[in-house]
């Protein structure tokens, strides 16, 4: 396999946001996982995660008022559950003796595989609990400046919408990426770690910053990706994060408990039709033509280089994920 060119990595992406939710959620996260277990629950990779899906689609149904929910959710999404209890304590009793002296989650760790694999994971998932996140990306240039980060209010209105929909938990999580630089003499990892700390102070200094405030109904997180030289974002680097602000229980959920119940209803049509899932993340996809408006549900299909396609198109109409 080549090694990856500069334009491969996602701070020279167009689609910056896009790349950033393909690659980093959807590959299940290893860079992603401290802080969203923490903030919202999502045990990476054991998650199903719907991706950048038309809130008009999740709303279907639902008579919204005229210029109101019009975008994107970025993620959504909560981790999987085993089958039953009891099948989850069956298969943590056969594998006990196999991890004696194992380091500590590696017994758990195997028996979620195992599960996932042998399809016990309860499908369609209980929807009792949906977080959501607003995704947004700034990258460092190898000349050290910060750009694309917006004003400091960038993805507050969307966040706040992201509440307004009745979701449990909400966080606004703005990404810094690097630019890979390769510095003579130096571990391209410690290059790419000092970058990725170099890229958040900067960000968090006036007068750029990001505005967080106490009354936020969501969490704000600054998540930094350092990259490294020779392989792509999901693969290799150094990732620093920390919440600005802790993602509080949505104080707007219960005033949205009509759009919610519409939210469930049409999740739970989509996933309905299709199997329990047998690798995780479990995603899903919303199809790029507006007038199809199908949502399906696939495993990660990434390719291992580019982090791009083929994320399966959509089953109706054969056009690509949004
Ligand atoms: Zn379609």
């Amino acid at each position: 396999m080549e090694p990856p060119e500069p334009k491969d990595y996602i701070f020279a992406q167009e689609q910056r946001e896009t790349a950033t939710i393909n690659r980093l959620f959807a590959f299940g996260g290893p860079a992603l996982g401290r802080w969203f277990e923490q903030g919202l629950r999502w045990s990476m990779p054991y998650v199903w995660l719907g991706l950048r899906i038309p809130h008009e689609r999740l709303l279907k149904g639902y008579n919204r008022p005229p210029n109101k929910f019009l975008g994107d959710v970025d993620v959504l999404g909560a981790s999987l559950e085993a089958s039953s209890p009891e099948e989850y304590q069956r298969y943590h009793a056969e594998a006990e003796e196999l991890f004696v002296g194992a380091a500590p989650g590696r017994l758990e760790e195997a028996v979620i595989n195992a599960m996932i694999l042998e399809g016990k994971t309860k499908w369609p998932p209980d929807l009792s609990y949906i977080a959501a996140t607003e995704v947004k990306a700034a990258y460092y240039s190898a000349d050290a400046d910060l750009k694309a980060a917006g004003n400091k209010d960038n993805g507050r209105g969307q966040a706040r919408e992201l509440c307004k929909m009745g979701f449990d938990r909400v966080a606004l999580a703005r990404f810094v990426v690097t630019e890979p630089v390769h510095v003579p003499g130096h571990h391209a990892w410690v290059v790419a770690g000092a970058r990725s700390s170099e890229a958040m102070d900067e960000y968090l200094e006036e007068p750029k910053g990001i505005r967080v405030k106490d009354d936020d109904p969501y969490g704000t997180a600054l998540i930094s990706e350092g990259s490294v030289p020779g392989k792509l974002e999901h693969h290799a680097g150094s990732s620093t994060g920390k919440w600005l602000k802790n993602p509080p229980e949505n104080p707007y959920k219960e005033q949205a408990t009509d759009l919610r119940k519409v939210i469930e209803a049409n999740l739970l049509e989509v996933m309905s039709k299709y199997p329990v899932p047998r690798s995780a993340p479990v995603l899903i996809l919303a199809c790029s033509d507006n007038k199809c408006g199908h949502l399906y549900v696939t495993g990660m299909y990434l390719d291992f280089m580019t982090g791009e396609s083929p994320l399966p198109s959509c089953p109706n109409c054969g056009k690509p994920q949004r």
